[in-house]
């Protein structure tokens, strides 16, 4: 037993702290996350509809806590944006990237990764220096490398154009993400000259339904079409959906049905099991 001095202290001790954390916002509960590198990624395969083999991956963040808890990037990326901490928290992306991708563009020649650029990222010059450091730490190709942004981040501004510029200038494609999502004007589509236009999930929900309820997603894959946009379809969870898109064109697709994102020693035993096939 505590003598009671030390037992009383130490309650006081245990209180405080945990008034502290109450205390503490999600700001600077991210700070400390970041100072402590406790964001990681799982990357999710992308696939080409044709031959269903995984020819990417898309990388999402996650964070896991001190006490084995996750808090969803849903959750902590708007709080990240809202507090000026998103730049530090691509700038880890990027590294992890780096240290995860080792001889993954060695083996695979064509596999690209997706990182998910923020708004903040899309006004920053330093964004595509953090994007060239990356290709000259991992021996990357410019096609190794696929850049999301997404339509609320694509604002028609000097910035941005420069920012997207230079990344085409390095000769990384550009992908539009939650295409639909926002309520943006379409003009940004041909203004930036993307490469890419990722169908959100809440579209590719409504394939195969029934033919009402997909209008607005099948003219999203016309105009994309006409635009001379590659597709890639996310959230795609059953065999319909697949089929339908691919019926309509869209060549290359996430989801579910196909794999859940993993993590990169899961993802190259997954590209493994692929090459045995
Ligand atoms: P997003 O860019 O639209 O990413 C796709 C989300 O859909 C991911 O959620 C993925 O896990 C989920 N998903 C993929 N296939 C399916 C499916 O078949 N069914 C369902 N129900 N979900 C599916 P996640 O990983 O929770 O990420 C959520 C959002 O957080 C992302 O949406 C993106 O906006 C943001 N995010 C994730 N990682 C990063 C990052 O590194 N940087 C930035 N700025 N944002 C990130
Ligand atoms: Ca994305
Ligand atoms: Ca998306
Ligand atoms: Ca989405």
């Amino acid at each position: 037993l505590l003598p009671f001095g030390v037992a009383a202290g130490l309650a006081l001790g245990v209180a405080a702290f945990l008034m502290a954390r109450r205390h503490m916002g999600m700001p600077a509960l991210l700070r400390r996350a970041l100072n402590k590198r406790e964001l990681f990624l799982l990357y999710q395969p992308i696939v080409d509809l044709h031959n269903g083999r995984c020819i990417g991956a898309e990388a999402l963040i996650r964070w896991r806590r001190a006490d084995g808890s996750m808090v969803p990037p849903d959750v902590f990326i708007p709080v990240a944006e809202a507090s000026g901490l998103i730049q530090r928290v691509t700038e880890q992306v990027l590294e992890r990237v780096a240290a995860d991708a080792g001889s993954l563009f060695a083996d695979y020649p064509a596999f690209h990764i997706g990182i998910n650029l923020a708004a903040a990222d899309l006004q920053s010059t330093r964004t595509v220096e953090l994007l060239d450091l990356l290709m000259r730490k991992t021996g990357a190709g410019a096609h190794n490398l696929l850049v999301e942004a997404t339509e609320r981040g694509l604002m028609d501004a000097a910035e941005v154009r420069e920012v997207i510029n230079a990344i085409h200038a390095l000769g990384i494609e550009v992908a539009v993400d939650d295409f639909g999502t926002g309520y943006s004007s379409l003009s940004y589509l041909e203004t930036f000259a993307l490469d890419y236009l990722k169908i959100d999930k809440s579209f590719v929900d409504t394939l195969a339904i029934d033919a009402a309820t997909s209008q607005v997603a099948l003219h999203i894959i016309e105009m994309a079409k006409s635009l001379k946009l590659k597709m890639i379809a996310e959230g795609v969870e059953t065999e319909a959906q697949a089929r339908l898109l691919q019926e309509r064109g869209v060549q290359f697709a996430q989801g579910w049905l196909f794999a859940r994102p993993m993590t990169m020693a899961a993802l190259r035993e997954h590209m493994a099991r692929q090459d045995a096939q």
